[in-house]
C-alpha cells in the first residue's frame, strides 16, 4: 500500500435498488438541451445540432433525499433527468453495442444556479459555477437494466409541492441514450462508474427552501427530494 500525504477522498457511491451493493462513481457527464421543448423554452433552436456536454463532479451526486439551497444564488432551478449508469466503457463505441455498457438507470436532478449560469453564458465562460456545485445532483437508487429493460420511452416528470412542473416522454430525447454513449466515447474514454444525465424536458423553474420535489420516470417510480 502506498503512503498518502493525507487521507484520500472517499469513493463516491450510488445505492442500487433492492441491494446492499454500491456503485462506485467515476465521472458525471450531462447533456444540454436534449428535449426540443426545453431547448425552445431556453431560447434555442430545437433542430438536431451535434450534442454538447458538460460535467458535474462525482461527489456532486447526492442520494440522501435532501437538496440544501446553495449559496450565491436566488434562482435555483430543477431539471428532472434520467441518469444512465455505465458498467463498462471504452473508446469509439459503436451505436449498435452502446446499450451493452449500461448497468442501470436512476431518477436524478441537474440542479442549476440559473442566475450564475446565465451570467457565464453571456460572457462566454464555462458553466461550472452554475452547475457543478455541492450536492447539485440529487439522485435515486439505481435500477438494473436487467430488471427494467432499457428505458427509451415513458413518462418523465417532476412535481413541486404536489403540482406537476415538468413533463415529457423519454422518447422525446433528441439524442437517444445509445447515441450519447457512442458520441461521448469518441471524445472521452468511458469507463465503468460513469454516469450520464440525459437531459431535461420542458418546464424548468425555481424552487425555494421548504419545497418538496418529486422525481418520476416510468419504470423507475417516484422519489421525493426536500429543499432544505
Ligand atoms: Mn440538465
Amino acid at each position: 500500500m502506498p503512503e498518502y500525504a493525507f487521507e484520500p477522498p472517499k469513493v463516491v457511491t450510488l445505492p442500487i435498488a433492492g441491494s446492499d451493493t454500491l456503485i462506485p462513481v467515476r465521472r458525471v457527464y450531462c447533456i444540454g438541451r436534449n428535449y426540443a421543448a426545453h431547448a425552445i423554452e431556453m431560447g434555442h433552436d430545437p433542430n438536431r445540432e451535434p450534442p454538447f456536454f458538460f460535467q458535474k463532479n462525482p461527489n456532486n451526486l447526492d442520494a440522501s433525499g435532501d437538496f440544501p439551497y446553495p449559496p450565491h444564488t436566488s434562482d435555483v432551478h430543477h431539471e428532472m433527468e434520467m441518469a444512465v449508469v455505465l458498467k463498462s466503457g471504452g473508446k469509439n463505441i459503436p451505436l449498435e453495442s452502446a446499450l451493452n455498457h449500461v448497468f442501470g438507470y436512476a431518477l436524478s436532478l441537474d440542479m442549476t444556479r440559473r442566475d450564475l449560469q446565465g451570467e457565464m453564458k453571456k460572457m462566454g465562460r464555462p458553466w461550472e459555477i452554475g452547475k457543478a456545485f455541492e450536492r447539485s445532483a440529487p439522485i435515486g437508487p439505481v435500477h438494473l437494466a436487467s430488471d427494467t429493460g432499457h428505458l427509451d420511452e415513458g413518462r418523465i416528470a417532476l412535481k413541486v409541492n404536489g403540482e406537476t412542473r415538468q413533463e415529457g416522454d423519454l422518447n422525446q430525447m433528441i439524442w437517444k441514450v445509445p447515441e450519447m454513449i457512442s458520441y461521448l466515447s469518441e471524445y472521452f474514454e468511458l469507463e465503468a462508474g460513469d454516469v450520464i444525465l440525459s437531459g431535461t424536458p420542458a418546464g424548468v423553474g425555481p424552487v425555494e427552501k421548504g419545497d418538496v420535489m418529486e422525481m418520476f420516470v416510468q419504470g423507475l417510480g417516484a422519489m421525493e427530494i426536500n429543499v432544505t
